[in-house]
């Protein structure tokens, strides 16, 4: 972690530079804050089990000085993680066990996974990849033609979705060069894209990737993941305007999370504010019960009276679909008072 004097430096420069300055160090990261480490919960067990990674555009929506931001709370590993919960597991929605067509996790009708890399610019302690072998995920040029041969094969799908890790960690022309490969596949009808970078990393969101979107000959669907109104500053804003105007469809999801965003008047915000910068909530993700993340769960029958006040005060369409998913199961289950 290099001193941070000049914030402007820093994001002027290329987002890989950017990646490689982001925080990963607690104590870097508390002193950009004005925290003091020794007065936050902080485990070291924990940095160890999934270690601090935090890029500065992230940290930067942050409040300084205040232990209990709902930003620096999805970041920091604390003690709680380490205690355990009934019902935790490390593969809670069975993706290992749905992922032995390597890099492809075909679990939905119609559509199918395509993981390229474990690896994500920003580790969010509630996730449910925290505890998985990522080194085996990351795909090969032999592995990648495999993937693609699974979806040309099965001609059922026709959505492909990148997720992973995060793909838009991939290069500008492995991300080009993918977008053509899948856009050939007779079936396919639509990419879709699962990325936090939007958010934590907009520089991304560059000229060349703008370029690849525009060229690909299928539509784009990008799902961002925001969970906190805190986390849209100026560089997110611009980052989503260059998306919109590539054509790109943009939704978000979110994960209802304790201390974090579990309150109506937060999620209002979040909604309305998302679509002030062109991009439609889509999903309220109940947690995923991955091991160490007990701390972060929101029960659903409070869920369901949190929805309840968000319906309330929300038009119907900025209203997400507060869904859990549930190993097995064929779609995500949606979670509603009526059911
Ligand atoms: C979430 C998910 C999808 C996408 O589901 P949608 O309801 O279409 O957003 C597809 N495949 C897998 C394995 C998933 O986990
Ligand atoms: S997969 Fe998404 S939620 Fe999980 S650590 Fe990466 S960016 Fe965060």
């Amino acid at each position: 972690m290099i001193e941070i004097n000049d914030e402007a430096a820093h994001f002027a420069k290329p987002w890989q530079k950017q990646l490689n300055e982001a925080f990963h160090c607690v104590e870097d990261l508390c002193a950009y804050l004005k925290l003091s480490p020794i007065e936050l919960p902080i485990s070291v067990a924990a940095a160890k089990n999934f270690p601090l990674r935090v890029p500065l555009s992230f940290a930067a929506c942050m409040e300084k000085a205040n232990p209990n931001d709902p930003l620096l709370r999805q970041v920091l590993p604390i003690s709680d993680e380490m205690r355990i919960y009934p019902g935790y597991s490390a593969d809670p929605v069975g993706d290992l066990s749905a992922s032995q067509q390597i890099g492809v996790i075909h679990k939905y009708h119609g559509r199918a996974l395509f993981i390229n890399t474990g690896a994500c610019a920003i580790h969010c302690r509630y996730c449910f990849r925290r505890n998985f072998p990522y080194a085996q995920l990351q795909l090969g040029k032999q592995q990648e033609q495999a993937a693609l041969d699974y979806l040309a094969a099965n001609t059922s799908i026709t959505e492909v979705i990148l997720s992973g890790g995060d793909p838009l960690l991939l290069s500008d022309a492995r991300l080009t060069r993918l977008l053509a490969q899948l856009s050939a596949l007779a079936s396919i009808k639509r990419i879709r894209l699962h990325s936090r970078l939007p958010i934590v990393l907009p520089a991304r969101i560059n000229e060349a990737l703008i370029d690849g979107f525009k060229q690909c000959t299928q539509p784009i669907v990008l799902v961002m993941h925001c969970n906190h109104p805190n986390e849209i500053n100026q560089r997110v804003i611009s980052a989503c305007q260059r998306l919109k105007n590539s054509g790109v469809t943009l939704l978000n999801q979110a994960v209802l999370l304790k201390g974090v965003n579990d309150q109506a008047d937060v999620l209002c915000a979040l909604s309305e504010q998302l679509f002030a910068i062109g991009v439609m909530p889509y999903y309220l993700h109940l947690l995923d019960k991955a091991i160490g993340t007990g701390h972060f769960d929101v029960s659903e029958a409070e869920a369901l009276r949190l929805m309840q006040d968000v319906q309330d005060c929300l038009p119907g369409y900025l209203v997400p679909h507060l869904v859990r998913e549930v190993a097995g199961a064929p779609a995500k289950q949606r979670i509603s008072n009526t059911a």
